[in-house]
C-alpha cells in the first residue's frame, strides 16, 4: 500500500476522493475524506467519508448494505485528491446504479451488456444473436480460429492484421462467455488472486 501524504491543510482537511472498482476500473462515486475518516477506512477496510451533510462520519454502506471494501489508497501528483480502489458490495450508488456518474463502464463491459440484450435478438439480424442461438460448439470453434489468428498474425510482425485478429479474438471470448453464463468479474476476480 501506498505511504501517503496528504496536504492537509492546504486542503482545510477536506480532500476528494475518487472511488474505483478494482476489477473493472469503473469510477464508482466521488467522496470526501477528512484525516480521521482516511484513518478510519485504512483501519477497518471498509471506505469511510466524511458527510458534509451529515457532518459526522459516514462508512459508505452503514445502512444500505453496499460497502466498498479498500483495495488501493493513493494521492495525486501534488498531494491534495486521494484515488481509492475498492471492491463493491452491490450498487454504490444510492440511485440504485452501480456508479454515481451514468454511461461510464469501461468498453469491454459495455460490450458484455450489448452482447447479452443479443441473446434474444433475431439471428437473421444480428451475427451475435445467430452465435447464440446457434450450435454451441460453432463459438468455441470461432474462438479456437481467432485464437489461432492471433497467433499468426504476431508471428508475422503485422500489427494492423493483429489489431483486428484480437478484436475478433476478445468479442468471440465476450460471446463465449455469455454463452456459458460466465461473468468476465469471475475470470478477472482470477487473475488478481493469482497476483496475491
Ligand atoms: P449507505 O451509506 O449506502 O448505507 O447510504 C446511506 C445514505 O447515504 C443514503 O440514504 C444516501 O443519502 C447517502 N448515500 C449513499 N450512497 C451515496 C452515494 N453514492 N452518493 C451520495 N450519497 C450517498
Ligand atoms: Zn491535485
Ligand atoms: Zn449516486
Ligand atoms: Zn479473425
Amino acid at each position: 500500500m501506498t505511504t501517503l501524504s496528504i496536504d492537509w491543510a492546504k486542503m482545510d482537511n477536506l480532500v476528494p476522493v475518487v472511488v474505483q472498482d478494482y476489477r473493472s476500473g469503473q469510477v464508482l462515486m466521488l467522496g470526501y475524506m477528512n484525516p480521521e475518516a482516511m484513518a478510519v477506512t485504512i483501519e477497518t477496510k471498509k471506505v469511510t467519508f466524511y458527510s458534509r451533510s451529515k457532518q459526522r462520519l459516514w462508512t459508505k454502506g452503514e445502512s444500505s448494505g453496499n460497502v466498498l471494501t479498500l483495495v488501493e489508497i493513493g494521492t495525486d501528483c501534488d498531494n491534495d485528491a486521494i484515488l481509492i480502489q475498492a471492491v463493491p458490495e452491490g450498487p454504490t450508488c444510492h440511485l440504485g446504479n452501480t456508479s454515481c456518474f451514468l454511461e461510464n463502464q469501461p468498453f469491454l463491459g459495455q460490450l458484455a451488456s450489448l452482447v447479452h440484450a443479443r441473446r434474444d435478438s433475431e439471428p437473421q439480424s444480428s451475427y451475435t444473436a445467430s452465435l447464440l442461438q446457434g450450435n454451441p460448439r460453432r463459438v468455441a470453434q470461432k474462438v479456437g480460429e481467432e485464437g489461432v489468428e492471433v497467433a499468426l498474425a504476431a508471428a508475422t510482425n503485422d500489427k494492423q492484421n493483429l489489431i483486428d485478429e484480437t478484436a475478433d479474438l476478445l468479442y468471440h471470448l465476450t460471446v463465449l462467455l455469455e454463452q456459458q453464463q460466465l461473468p468476465m468479474t469471475q475470470v478477472i476476480d482470477k487473475l488478481i488472486e493469482r497476483h496475491k
